[in-house]
């Protein structure tokens, strides 16, 4: 979904390098970028990456496929739940109603004390200048309580310190969505959804085979493969959406 509203895709480590050439120089993949020990070592290093992120998802305006699925739930009064592993907050943006959106990896507009010193998890509200040459920020967002050194809200990689509680009530909430669905038909709306971290892939196939009356559509542009009766679609997001939504209102041809 982000990449369509032309956000970088990190798919590999060309794709992660491309859009941050300073990482290239440094040999640094994803991984090892989104990486928690950054900001125990070099503040200022740690918050380069998730400043400049945070200021571009700050940017970026949804595209057009977050009104399209609005658009059907609207008008089929239908009920919606969003589970996204995306941490750009763009379902908000979008204009998706913050009770009904799980965040599986937590999200980039949340702050938690590094340590932590206490289980709060507060607004990202910090103004953070990035130098692009250095990947470095010029100041460092503190934790209101102890005074050291926050971080965003988000599971990073090898990351014992992470608060899950925002995302265990988002969870909760979205148990209950599940339990409240009884015999009702459901339409899984499956985007982007890769093998490598394949916590959203599962969530839908689970959902497919545990609800007699739920249907997968799985959109990939190159992970395609779903069995039937679900549905795959080969292309991006965006496409994808269109074109059921041209299908919608003009019917198989
Ligand atoms: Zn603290």
């Amino acid at each position: 979904m982000g990449v369509d509203s032309g956000l970088p895709d990190f798919r590999g480590n060309q794709g992660f390098w491309q859009a941050y050439p300073p990482y290239a120089r440094l040999g640094l993949s994803f991984a090892e970028a989104a990486n928690p020990l950054h900001f125990e070592r070099d503040p200022a290093f740690g918050w380069g990456f998730y400043g400049h992120r945070t200021n571009l998802y700050r940017a970026t305006v949804p595209h057009k496929g977050f009104r399209i699925i609005i658009n059907w739930i609207v008008r089929n009064r239908a009920d919606y739940f969003v589970v996204t592993s995306n941490v750009d907050g763009q379902f908000q943006k979008a204009g998706y109603d913050d009770e009904r959106i799980l965040e599986v990896h937590g999200s980039i507009h949340h702050l938690q004390c590094l340590q932590p010193c206490s289980p709060a998890i507060w607004p990202n509200q910090e103004q953070i200048e990035i130098d692009l040459e250095t990947m470095r920020a010029d100041s460092i967002p503190k934790c209101p309580s102890c005074g050291g050194v926050s971080r965003p809200n988000i599971l990073m990689f090898g990351d014992w310190s992470w608060l899950p509680d925002r995302t265990q009530s988002q969870e909760n909430r979205f148990d209950r969505f599940l339990e409240n669905a009884g015999e009702k038909r459901i339409a899984v709306i499956e985007m982007g959804a890769g093998t490598a971290i394949p916590t959203i892939r599962a969530t839908s196939e689970r959902l497919g085979w545990q609800h007699e009356n739920a249907t997968v559509i799985r959109i990939n542009p190159r992970e395609p493969e779903i069995k039937p009766p679900h549905i795959s679609l080969a292309c991006n997001a965006l496409e994808g959406l269109k074109e059921i939504d041209r299908l919608l209102v003009y019917g198989v041809q």
